[in-house]
């Protein structure tokens, strides 16, 4: 079942290894079907390179896997938590990418210092509170959700970036924005102090791109 949409995410996942943002198994893609609710997600533990679209798992939203014979991402928790509380919100991805998650591990935020990164994921990505040995606990999936609040995006302390996007093409183009916006910042600084955009420049910059890139 969910043929086309478990085709998608795969290409999506690949994506992240074509652009170095995973090693091995190292990340989580999910997208929601819009008309059953059901979400397609990753497997648990499987390295990029060998996936086939028959290993998309796909999800009910107590967790029941519906369709597919691996098991599902360690993730599938955290993700059905992002989808529950965000109608707007197609797909979920995840990586331990590294820019981005040095700037998790200095508990800092990823600012918009590019205009790309103000016109796709349409603000900072701010860091969670805490670090928890249980990636299960209620209070740190509630932490990352409300991290992201109304949002694209949010990095988790000492782990990594979590992205959303309305489809998981947009996605997968947020997440590689947000490592790029987080290496660029790194250079950046090495050079000297750098602008960063304001509040209303980005706002301006996300209303642009999403009026007027694209072919509609
Ligand atoms: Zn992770």
């Amino acid at each position: 079942m969910l043929k086309e949409l478990r085709q998608r995410v795969l290409v999506a996942a690949k994506k992240l290894r074509e652009y170095d943002l995973i090693v091995m198994a190292g990340g989580t893609v999910a997208a929601r079907d819009s008309e059953t609710g059901l979400v397609v997600i990753t497997p648990s533990g499987m390295e990029y390179d060998d996936l086939t679209w028959e290993d998309m798992t796909v999800i009910d939203a107590a967790l029941n896997k519906v369709d597919g014979a691996r098991k599902q991402s360690v993730c599938s928790d955290m993700f059905m938590e992002i989808f529950k509380a965000r109608s707007d919100i197609g797909a979920v991805c995840h990586s331990h990418s590294r820019y981005a998650t040095a700037f998790a591990c200095c508990n800092m935020q990823i600012p918009v210092i590019t205009t790309t990164q103000g016109n796709l994921v349409g603000g900072p990505v701010p860091c969670t509170h805490w670090v928890h040995p249980d990636p299960h606990e209620p209070a740190y999936l509630r932490d990352i959700v409300e991290t992201i609040g109304f949002g694209f995006a949010c990095n988790i302390r000492n782990h990594g970036p979590v992205v959303c996007g309305r489809t998981v093409e947009e996605a997968i183009e947020n997440i590689i924005t947000v490592e790029v916006t987080a290496q660029t910042t790194y250079i950046a600084r090495q050079l000297g102090n750098p602008d960063y955009l304001s509040e209303e420049e980005t706002l301006r910059a996300y209303q642009f791109c999403k009026s007027s890139v694209g072919q509609g």
